[in-house]
């Protein structure tokens, strides 16, 4: 296997399209995170905080580190000198939390809101109609120092490739229709973070901005 032409193969499904690879190299070492770097690839996600901070100190600096797993509020503060962007903001807590440490940081960070659009109960954020009401809320415009930079969700599971394009249609017809949400000062909805590494084609026509891929390019991942 060789991670280069892993990154070359799923780099030429997206060419010429206004699509962003973020490589997601939870679990894996630095040495073949450094494999796709040598190419000349900087856009990396990472699910745990710990590892994402440990990867950011001993990396080359130049990396855009993305956060891409379900964020719990007490870590924020580990990451927010640095992260590029947030990928699973499922709570007004959340962000209220994001928004007081890059404060501190003198920063603005970028977030994406998490929509439900699973069948799994297991899977993180707003059903539809929460978010509206998210999007809508007072509270959220008083955050000076986070910007809604757009949507991202997780599509069921399955082997079943209508459910999985199903399930991107409509978050993609929610985020054309979301786009009214841009008049408030902190919100600019311009990425549409959908599909993985057993989806991420069917994303693509579906109109994704941004694909988080994983084990096509890296491996497989063995969790001890
Ligand atoms: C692990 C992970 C991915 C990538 O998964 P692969 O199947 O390895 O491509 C994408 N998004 C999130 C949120 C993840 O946790």
């Amino acid at each position: 296997m060789s991670i280069e032409k892993n990154l070359e193969s799923v780099l030429k499904e997206i060419e010429g399209k206004n699509i962003k690879l973020v490589g997601v190299t939870k679990t894996k070492p630095n040495e073949l995170i450094m494999e796709a770097y040598a190419t000349g690839f900087k856009r990396f996600g990472e699910n745990k905080v710990q590892e994402l901070v440990e990867k950011q100190e001993t990396l080359p600096k130049d990396i855009e580190w993305h956060m891409i797993g379900h964020l719990q509020r007490n870590k924020v503060k580990y990451m927010a000198g640095f992260v590029h962007l947030i990928h699973a903001v499922d709570s007004l807590k959340l962000l209220k939390e994001i928004n007081k440490q890059a404060l501190k940081q003198n920063r603005i960070i970028d977030c994406l809101i998490q929509l439900h659009i699973a069948k799994e109960e297991t899977k993180f954020g707003f059903a539809y109609d929460e978010a509206d009401t998210f999007f809508s809320s007072i509270e959220l415009e008083e955050l000076t120092n986070i910007r809604i930079k757009g949507l991202m969700g997780m599509a069921t599971n399955t082997d079943n490739t209508t459910t999985v394009s199903n399930e991107f249609k409509t978050l993609r017809r929610y985020y054309e229709s979301a786009q009214v949400y841009n008049e408030k000062n902190n919100i600019q909805l311009d990425e549409l973070s959908m599909g993985m590494s057993s989806d991420y084609k069917i994303a693509i026509e579906e109109g994704t901005t941004m694909i988080r891929v994983g084990s096509a390019i890296f491996g497989e991942r063995n969790y001890n």
